[in-house]
């Protein structure tokens, strides 16, 4: 059996809403704790407290803050489980070292694992939730098989989803004998071993235009808002920014038109990817480091980013569930060396697109090349 997510909207009234939020700020809270203990214990020379012993923490914990209660119980243990994961990755050097959470972050959210069927559809427009009882939803046709946990989700607009993990057996693609190596870049998001360029496109350019306006918009608002607080201070009034309902409103179009942007960009990858699996059997990629991601400051280069993490993830799973095999290898020297011969190339500047190798006298497309050497990789 394997696990697939199905994402679905909810519509909580306004009790369930401050449970949801009560849930994603004590998890917040828990880790933020834990991540302290860590710390401190490594100042002081102790040993890495594991999942477990961070679980077990969770006793002292709610005895000293009893508002934990509030929360639900199993989201809290995920924090545990979250943090565990993100020190793995820093000790395997994948991974900054785990930082504290702000309550800041545009996107939140907590997991809840089902136990005794608490996760449950009830009908086409409802469901039933751990500490929640019944949620109104929507999307909820597409849930059929065992239901495992669920991630609920909020926005900055203000916008609830979940995603409910649920059991499903996929049938396995036929074998077509074919291979294929991906190399990843800018302008082609991805080159293929074959030839193939998947192009970066530029899904925002239709939504910019309408983001810019409402961003600007969400500026003057804002500066508008902040004069009036800040009169009105002055003749000994309180003015709070949540009865600027304009500046809330700007906000919020500026998230939806985020969302569509994301909404966008997660199906162009999700067809391609799709496509890959249905057509090759042995897919090459680099492994990618997310510690050297997301540090770019330049906005091109963080999407793609963000869009080259996604493509790993979602051929880790495709290929797990249609039975195909995903290859991750080093990428070191698979731009210099020429696939024909293996012989060293040289470095080369970006701008040069194409060469001719010197050694067997082989003419390369510069990325194609590296396609064709990363798949080469997963052999040698
Ligand atoms: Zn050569």
């Amino acid at each position: 059996m394997k696990l697939k997510g199905v994402k679905i909207k909810l519509k909580p009234n306004e009790s369930q809403k401050n449970q949801i939020d009560t849930n994603i700020n004590l998890r917040r809270f828990v880790k933020n704790q834990l991540l302290n203990m860590q710390q401190t214990r490594y100042r002081n020379g102790g040993n890495y407290t594991s999942k477990f012993g961070m679980i077990y923490c969770l006793k002292a914990l709610k005895i000293e803050f009893p508002f934990l209660r509030q929360a639900e119980s199993t989201c809290l243990e995920y924090a545990c489980a979250d943090l565990d994961q993100s020190y793995q990755r820093f000790f395997k050097n994948q991974n900054d070292s785990p930082k504290f959470e702000s309550r800041k972050r545009p996107h939140n959210s907590y997991k809840s694992k089902c136990i005794n069927n608490n996760i449950q559809v009830v009908d086409n427009h409802a469901i039933k939730l751990p500490k929640l009882g019944t949620v109104k939803a929507y999307g909820l046709n597409r849930i059929n098989g065992r239901i495992k946990s669920v991630v609920v989700h909020k926005d900055s607009a203000g916008i609830y989803t979940a995603t409910i993990q649920v059991e499903h057996e996929p049938v396995e693609l036929p074998k077509t004998n074919k291979q294929v190596g991906l190399d990843l870049g800018l302008a082609d998001l991805v080159i293929q071993s074959d030839g193939f360029k998947l192009k970066n496109k530029k899904f925002e350019r239709s939504l910019a235009k309408k983001r810019h306006a409402w961003e600007r918009k969400l500026a003057r608002r804002r500066l508008q808002a902040k004069k009036k607080i800040e009169a009105a201070k002055k003749s000994g009034v309180e003015l709070e920014w949540s009865s600027f309902k304009n500046v809330e409103k700007a906000r919020k179009m500026v998230a939806k038109i985020n969302r569509k942007i994301a909404n966008q960009r997660e199906d162009y990858l999700q067809k391609y990817t799709t496509q890959l699996v249905k057509e090759f059997d042995l897919i090459v990629m680099e492994d990618l480091k997310t510690k050297n991601l997301m540090k770019n400051k330049r906005l091109s280069r963080s999407i793609a980013d963000s869009s080259w993490a996604k493509i790993k993830t979602m051929l880790q799973y495709k290929c797990d569930w249609y039975g195909k095999e995903l290859i991750l290898v080093a990428p070191q020297y698979t731009s210099q060396n020429c696939s024909s011969c293996g012989k060293n190339t040289g470095k080369k500047p970006l701008h040069i697109r194409e060469f001719t190798c010197p050694h067997c006298g082989v003419h390369h497309d510069r990325d194609v090349n590296a396609g064709i050497n990363i798949l080469n990789k997963a052999f040698a």
